[in-house]
């Protein structure tokens, strides 16, 4: 028997399912060692369960809480893939914003959307988090082969400096730049400062990340308050630790 997987996609952009659907050289090979039972982004013969494995994308709003515990039911393990289900994506941001939704919608009432979204953690429990904005396939595909193997997959827990470093990159806060890889967690191969962008902080905080002192080194290099509030953010706004970065 192949383990069952489903992807599943909830308040986002679909990007994170569809990086997955970019792997186009093993997606082919992909059934032949997992039954993919629900991916309705690929599929449209799809069934509700039991799963080994769950893949979750996406923030989830009120009226989506129902069916994201019947998945947490359903599954053996669920994986929250994305920043948006690891920590309530860009649109978390609201959060921040004074009366964003009256400003848009005013009083009008809708049925499904609602400003209140949250992290799949909020409501469900969440065994392991592959963040980014988007996920990063090839990190996708170690996870996958490591449960397949019976291995309990290793989470990164050391900064994209790390990465950057291991490929002999200037570095950009050298030059002068803002790059939040010193307190952003690894896992993308320093995607960004490997061509020459700086790291914008999409994979979320890293452990014991040193939000004070990457903020001091921020002030240094001149930024402007609102803007190092904005940095720390633009995509896991959701996170606790980028939210206590002071200006
Ligand atoms: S994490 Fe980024 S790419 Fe993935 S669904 Fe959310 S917005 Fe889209
Ligand atoms: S460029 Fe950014 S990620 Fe690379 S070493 Fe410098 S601070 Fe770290
Ligand atoms: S370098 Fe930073 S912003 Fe770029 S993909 Fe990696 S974590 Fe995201």
């Amino acid at each position: 028997m192949k383990p069952g997987v489903g992807i599943f996609g909830f308040t986002g952009c679909a990007g994170c399912q569809l990086e997955i659907l970019n792997l186009e050289d093993i997606l082919l090979d992909l059934p032949s060692v997992v039954d993919i039972i629900n991916f309705r982004m690929a599929k449209s013969e799809n069934l509700d369960g039991p799963l080994d494995i769950s893949f979750v994308e996406g923030s989830i709003m009120k009226y989506q809480v129902g069916e994201l515990k019947k998945i947490r039911k359903n599954s053996k393990i669920l994986v929250a893939i994305g920043s948006c289900a690891c920590y309530g994506g860009v649109q978390y941001l609201q959060n921040f914003i004074e009366k964003p939704w009256k400003i848009v919608y005013n009083d009008k009432k809708m049925k499904y959307a609602s400003p209140d979204t949250k992290s799949l953690s909020s409501y469900v429990k969440v065994d392991y988090s592959l963040p980014g904005c988007p996920i990063d396939k090839e990190e996708f595909v170690d996870f996958l082969k490591s449960v397949l193997l019976g291995r309990k997959p290793k989470m990164k827990s050391y900064p994209i400096c790390v990465e950057c470093k291991l490929r002999e990159n200037d570095c950009l806060l050298e030059k002068g730049t803002i790059c939040l890889g010193p307190v952003t967690v690894a896992g993308c191969n320093s995607k960004c400062p490997n061509n020459n962008y700086a790291c914008e902080g999409c994979r979320g905080p890293v452990e014991e990340a040193n939000i004070s002192s990457q903020a001091e080194l921020m002030k240094e290099k001149g930024i402007d308050p609102v803007d190092l509030i904005r940095r720390f953010r633009m995509f896991t706004s959701g996170a606790k630790e980028f939210q206590e970065a002071k200006a």
